[in-house]
């Protein structure tokens, strides 16, 4: 039997790829008999924490075959690249904040080393962590885990803010992102956590109702040139960011979430960063990017950050409160909201 196509077809209209895969169909669905993650599984086995397995349906593979040969400026390569996925904790139920600090930290540790490892690989231009959880972001398997997509080019998203960057380096002589945070600390009105090396904040520009970035406050290019520290204090924000969520309607909340980081080469000037998406606006409606936002690319957002923010902050410190219940201490603060901090 085949083993299908994964190839990528160039949208020309928009100058992007999309990563076209003919098995992926038939990938499972929520209701598996038995969870391919837990302990015992045929893919994980026993006697580990945190592990990385390969995506049993990838998207893209280093033997990817194309269905069809590309014409004109309809263009077709193979999809070349991996799927992996990073199952988070023995445990089948559960969150970023109910894993434990040491899975966490070994958790982004595997993150940076996967990172380098696939950049070894010249025909590999990115490596792109993300996190989906909930049943409405259409995740298939509920046990804790995230995904690595290992990329033949950079997502024009990462292409979009380095552009940015760039332009902003030109004008102002500094970097975009250490700029946002300085604003973003100044002002201190959207800002929700802060630990010695990270800020988590709603930003000023969110477009998501909770949406939340989480910065390191000193220009780091990439997973890989995080200090063992930082590393540390990445999972305390990531833990702490999640557990907000969590707390902020009462039931597990839905996001995704993704980490920014500079392209396998070049891209120089590039500061990595998380970003949580998460879908909600409130307990029971759902942002549904619709007409304006996927038609047009132009986000409405239904109430002022600031607001936003201090429900979140609102929610950090009952969830501070739950972690160190649990055992936790949180190294970092939640946000006063005040100016100058
Ligand atoms: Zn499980
Ligand atoms: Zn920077
Ligand atoms: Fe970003």
């Amino acid at each position: 039997m085949s083993e299908g196509f994964n190839e990528l077809r160039w949208n020309p209209l928009l100058g992007c790829w999309v990563i076209v895969s003919s098995r992926r169909a038939v990938r499972p669905w929520r209701a598996v008999e038995k969870c391919p993650f837990c302990p015992g599984a045929e893919e994980t086995g026993y006697g580990w924490d945190v592990i990385v397995l390969d995506n049993k349906y990838p998207a893209l593979k280093r033997d990817a075959r194309k269905s069809r040969e590309g014409v004109d400026f309809y263009r077709v390569e193979e999809a070349y690249g991996a799927a992996k996925v990073v199952v988070e904790t023995p445990e089948h139920t559960g969150d970023l904040d109910t894993v434990p600090f040491s899975n966490l930290v070994k958790y982004v540790e595997l993150l940076a080393s996967l990172t380098e490892e696939e950049c070894r690989d010249s025909r590999i231009e990115y490596v792109l962590p993300f996190r989906n959880k909930g049943e409405v972001i259409g995740v298939s398997l509920t046990h804790p885990h995230s995904q690595v997509y290992v990329l033949p080019f950079v997502p024009p998203r990462v292409k979009r803010e380095y552009e940015m960057m760039r332009q902003h380096r030109a004008e102002r002589g500094g970097c975009l992102i250490c700029d946002i945070l300085e604003l973003e600390r100044k002002e201190g009105a959207r800002l929700v956590y802060e630990n010695r090396a990270f800020t988590a904040f709603l930003p000023f520009f969110a477009m998501w109702p909770y949406e939340v970035h989480v910065y390191p406050r000193r220009h780091i290019e990439s997973l890989t040139g995080l200090e063992p520290e930082e590393k540390a204090l990445l999972a305390d924000a990531l833990k702490v960011v999640t557990a907000a969520y969590n707390a902020l309607f009462g039931f597990s909340l839905p996001y995704m979430m993704v980490f920014h980081q500079k392209p396998c080469r070049g891209y120089e000037g590039f500061h990595m960063h998380v970003e949580f998406y998460p879908v909600h606006r409130s307990a029971d409606k759902l942002k549904y990017p619709a007409g304006i936002e996927w038609g047009g690319w132009v986000f409405t957002y239904d109430a002022l950050p600031e607001e936003k923010a201090e429900e979140l902050r609102r929610a950090a410190v009952k969830a501070v409160e739950n972690l160190k219940r649990s055992g936790y201490k949180p190294r970092g603060e939640v946000s006063s909201g005040q100016a100058g901090e």
